[in-house]
């Protein structure tokens, strides 16, 4: 199985081997300068780590920052698997409403021009209506390969993303929100990956437990779906293979 999504330079050095033990890959994104670096390094020991370089958009812009990591994209774009993590603050607007979305439009856009120069997929953190806004961004720069992280949103919002060739995943919440079970009923099993977003922690599991955590994700995939729970496995790794172009 592969976790699709998750922050591993968040964990400790020492729990690592254990976690990957149980998974045939990680794709592992960048919540900024610090964290990317720390994945340069951690992909040298481990060859089923496959990194992501991105600004996460649930923080304060630094465009020094930004502009750093544009060119760490120049500069190892033959190490990365993906532009990510990156998107819109959906959350950090809730909390402060005097943030200025633009802004981190205007971002987003500068990592979707790297995915098209380097033929990248994107990694996006885009929930609920600002998926719409992105979706015209991903339009405009001719994206082939995108990935909505924790995806959940409206019908509505479901069904602009069906209309599209991109893929979403879902996290162990699954086993409890009715939003992201919502997301297995909609998409149909070619077009979803799992993921745990770790260290993110999720009610009844363990954060170090990854290969736990996918397990009941894809119970509940094969609960809802009424597909075998090897079928299920099988075919969400053919996706996560297919969509990162991994072997
Ligand atoms: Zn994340």
């Amino acid at each position: 199985m592969f976790d699709s999504h998750i922050h591993l330079d968040q964990y400790d050095d020492l729990v690592l081997d254990k976690m990957l033990m149980d998974v045939n890959g990680v794709i592992a994104v960048s919540m900024g300068m610090k964290s990317f670096e720390r994945l340069l390094n951690i992909k040298q020991r481990y060859n089923k780590v496959h990194i992501a370089c991105g600004f996460h958009p649930e923080q304060v812009i630094d465009m020094n920052e930004v502009n750093a990591l544009l060119n760490q994209i120049d500069k190892h774009h033959d190490e990365l698997i993906a532009i990510g993590e990156v998107g819109l603050p959906q959350y950090l607007m809730r909390e402060d409403d005097s943030i200025d979305q633009q802004s981190y439009i205007d971002v987003l856009e500068l990592f979707i021009q790297k995915a098209a120069k380097y033929d990248l997929p994107i990694v996006l953190h885009a929930v609920y209506d600002d998926a719409l806004i992105v979706l015209d961004l991903l339009k405009k720069h001719n994206i082939k390969r995108a990935h909505f992280h924790w995806f959940k949103g409206s019908d509505a919002v479901h069904d602009a993303i069906l209309s599209t060739e991109y893929m979403v995943s879902v996290t162990p919440d699954v086993t409890w929100d009715d939003k992201t079970r919502r997301v297995i009923e909609r998409f149909p099993l070619e077009r979803l990956m799992i993921e745990t977003d770790g260290p993110w922690p999720h009610k009844g599991f363990v954060k170090e437990e990854i290969a736990q955590q996918l397990f009941g994700i894809i119970d509940v995939i094969h609960d809802i779906k009424g597909v075998s729970t090897s079928d299920v496995i099988h075919q969400v790794n053919e996706n996560t293979k297919n969509f990162y172009r991994l072997e």
